[in-house]
């Protein structure tokens, strides 16, 4: 069976070409065959989702062909320390069914599909400038974009502008707000997530209609890419970084969002990074609690507006506001459960049934402890050793790199003093431990393929 995955793989890679199987294929894996199905694996949802909506058809021909499995696939995003979440009822039926032909990857949607009123992924009308609460971590970002949007035409001192912050920090609703204040001012806009740019790009090159993309781009007013941190592929990257330095050299504005600062953008050129740099650069900080209630009440008043019925009162919108500490998305999440809440029991909304409505998201978002003992087991897989050769005082190449990088992130992701873990990596000295961390940390100053590769089993410890 490993050899017919590895022939598949071969396969995807040879007519996807290097540059979309590294970008989506590297990292999936087999798991096992259930019920005549394949269920493979991948490390992040965001790599799910792409596959199944991108290359569904693709994947099911090769799983009958190579590994002689007629019932399809299904794709489960790997985790650490839980079972694999199984897919869910609904996501068996419609990738084991027949879909239809017009979503094979081979046949991408004509650019033409996706115009409306602008190019590239839909807008939310939810998300505009004047439903965009403004506070002290977010000021800044505001400004820029207010007035970044009505001077779009115009030669524009901020260009381009850089958006960052963490999740749930409203980066989204910021830069939706001036993509849709530009359509309103009747500029042309392009509003792109990095997966649908990436897509529209990958498959114009399919399509051999590259410069055409390229075109409908170069006759833009304003370009808005969103969670820039998924760019990545070589020649993807590369266009991104030709189409924003056209773009802004001609003086038509450029906006972009991620999660991180330019410098960071790991899988991005230098010299894009650097252009990215090179225009202003604002961050959105925690929202503070007065924020947060602001936002949860705009958000509350939205749903009583729905349901006239449903009230909640100031001081349990404040009782929330005040242990909701993360961001947004989660404000959005207890608004909805409090709706959920009061409309099942018809009773009135106390601190006490607000305080059980939104317990478990409160829970949730505890950071997570992670153990020595998960990281050993994570990296191990990774790296096709077991964890016993881990602990082991086998010096071989294949055992030391995966043992040293297991040591490194137990020192940076747990609070265990260096004895501490050295005695739990089969009793070895501080010092040893100490090489390790310091081996690896200088590793990661030049080595990008490894500083992806520990971003990503950071990001698997800890999600
Ligand atoms: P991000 O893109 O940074 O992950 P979003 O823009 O998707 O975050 O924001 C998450 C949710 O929080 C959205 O519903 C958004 O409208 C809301 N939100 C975040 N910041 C604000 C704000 N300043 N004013 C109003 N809503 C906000
Ligand atoms: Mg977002």
């Amino acid at each position: 069976m490993s050899s017919a995955w590895e022939r598949l793989r071969q396969r995807l890679r040879g007519e996807l070409g290097e540059d979309v199987f590294s970008s989506w294929f590297a990292r999936m894996e087999l798991e096992r065959i259930e019920a005549d199905m394949a269920i493979v694996s991948v490390p992040t949802r965001f790599l799910k989702s792409w596959i199944e909506t991108h290359y569904v058809e693709r994947v099911k021909m090769l799983v009958t062909s190579e590994l002689g499995i007629e019932g399809g696939f299904a794709v489960e995003v790997r985790m650490v320390n839980r079972e694999p979440a199984r897919p869910s009822a609904g996501t068996r039926t419609a990738l084991s069914s027949q879909a239809p032909a017009a979503r094979a990857p081979l046949s991408p949607p004509p650019m033409a599909a996706m115009l409306s009123d602008h190019l590239g992924s839909p807008l939310d009308r939810r998300l505009a400038l004047s439903s965009f609460v403004v506070g002290r971590s977010n000021a800044l970002a505001f400004a820029a974009a207010d007035r970044i949007a009505a001077l779009i035409g115009q030669p524009s001192p901020y260009n381009p502008l850089y958006v960052h912050a963490g999740v749930g920090l409203g980066k989204t609703h910021l830069v939706q707000a001036v993509a849709q204040e530009a359509i309103r001012l009747g500029k042309k806009v392009a509003y792109f997530t990095a997966d649908k740019f990436m897509y529209g790009f990958v498959s114009a090159l399919k399509a051999q209609t590259a410069l055409t993309f390229k075109e409908q781009l170069r006759g833009i007013d304003l370009l808005v890419i969103d969670d820039a941190q998924f760019i990545q592929g070589r020649s993807v990257q590369q266009e991104f970084g030709h189409t924003i330095n056209a773009l802004i050299d001609a003086g038509k504005q450029v906006v972009v969002a991620a999660d991180r600062m330019p410098g960071e953008l790991e899988s991005l050129d230098e010299r894009v990074r650097s252009r990215l740099a090179g225009g202003l650069v604002v961050e959105i900080g925690p929202l503070d609690e007065e924020l947060r209630l602001k936002i949860l009440s705009a958000r509350l008043a939205a749903l009583s507006a729905v349901h006239p019925t449903f009230h909640v009162s100031p001081d349990v919108a404040a009782y929330v506001a005040h242990v909701i500490v993360t961001n947004g998305r989660d404000l959005d999440g207890a608004a909805n459960r409090l709706l959920a809440h009061s409309t099942l029991s018809g009773a009135i909304l106390t601190i006490e049934t607000a305080e059980a409505a939104i317990r478990d998201l409160v829970r949730l978002r505890e950071p997570r402890r992670v153990k020595i003992e998960d990281i050993q087991k994570l990296v191990a897989a990774r790296y096709n050793v077991s964890r016993a050769d881990i602990l082991s005082e086998r010096r071989t190449a294949a055992v030391v790199k995966p043992r040293q990088i297991a040591m490194y992130l137990s020192k940076s992701l747990t609070l265990r003093s260096l004895p501490e873990i050295g005695r739990r990596f089969g009793g070895r000295d501080h010092t040893t431990v100490l090489h390790a961390v310091r081996k690896i940390e200088k590793a990661l100053t030049d080595d990008r393929v490894l500083t992806e590769e520990v971003e990503l089993l950071k990001r698997m410890l800890m999600d």
